[in-house]
């Protein structure tokens, strides 16, 4: 997608170990406009496999997963990574690493907002290693819901997740692929 390709070149910077910092426009700021268009593409992508929901994780794939959601026409659902007070007390519930905190978390879908009739597209900002991406599958399959495609904005390409998700026998749709970030350089397909 040419535009997050143009600002992602603006605006993007290598942090450490293999994560980029996209805050002024998806991961602190949220340029809008940008992210209703990422929604769009995906939309047009995924309305011919008619999904009933889209999932993603909070919190920085909650915008793109929204815009999405809002082009499809389907609620949106975000696993949080907490059961709250107010949560319902059937939960799905998987333990997912975190590939930019370092550590482990939980991460609860309610059993209310995730059935066995789902058609479901999983959208997230970026794929690395594919742990979000393969605890919101095992959520998906315990729930006995039907994963119709999964949508990443930016796919690191040179990190293993998008390539092990397809091995599952998923399609991965990535706006955007890095294929490296050696010498703190943003180089994408
Ligand atoms: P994975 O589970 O595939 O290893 O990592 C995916 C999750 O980690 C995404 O939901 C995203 O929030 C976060 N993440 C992975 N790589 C990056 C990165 O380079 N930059 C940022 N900002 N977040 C990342």
């Amino acid at each position: 997608m040419d535009l997050l390709k143009k600002r992602i070149q603006e605006v993007g910077c290598v942090v450490s170990n293999g994560v980029v910092k996209l805050d002024a426009i998806l991961n602190h700021q949220v340029d809008t406009e940008l992210v209703m268009a990422m929604g769009k593409q995906f939309a047009e992508r995924y309305r011919p496999l008619q999904p009933t929901k889209v999932l993603t994780v909070e919190s920085s794939g909650i915008a793109i997963a929204f815009a999405t959601a809002y082009e499809l026409g389907v609620p949106l659902v975000f696993a949080r990574r907490k059961k709250t007070p107010t949560m319902d007390k059937e939960v799905y519930e998987e333990r997912v690493p975190s590939f930019t905190k370092g550590i482990v978390t939980d991460i609860v879908i309610s059993a209310n907002y995730l059935n066995q009739d789902d058609r479901v597209v999983l959208i997230d900002d970026f794929i690395a290693n594919g742990d979000a991406a393969r605890g919101i599958i095992r959520i998906i399959d315990k729930a006995g819901a039907m994963l119709v495609g999964v949508g990443i904005a930016v796919e690191k390409a040179f990190q293993p997740g998008g390539d092990s998700i397809r091995e599952m026998g998923y399609e991965v749709y990535s706006l955007v692929r890095i294929q490296s970030l050696e010498n703190g350089q943003i180089e994408l397909e």
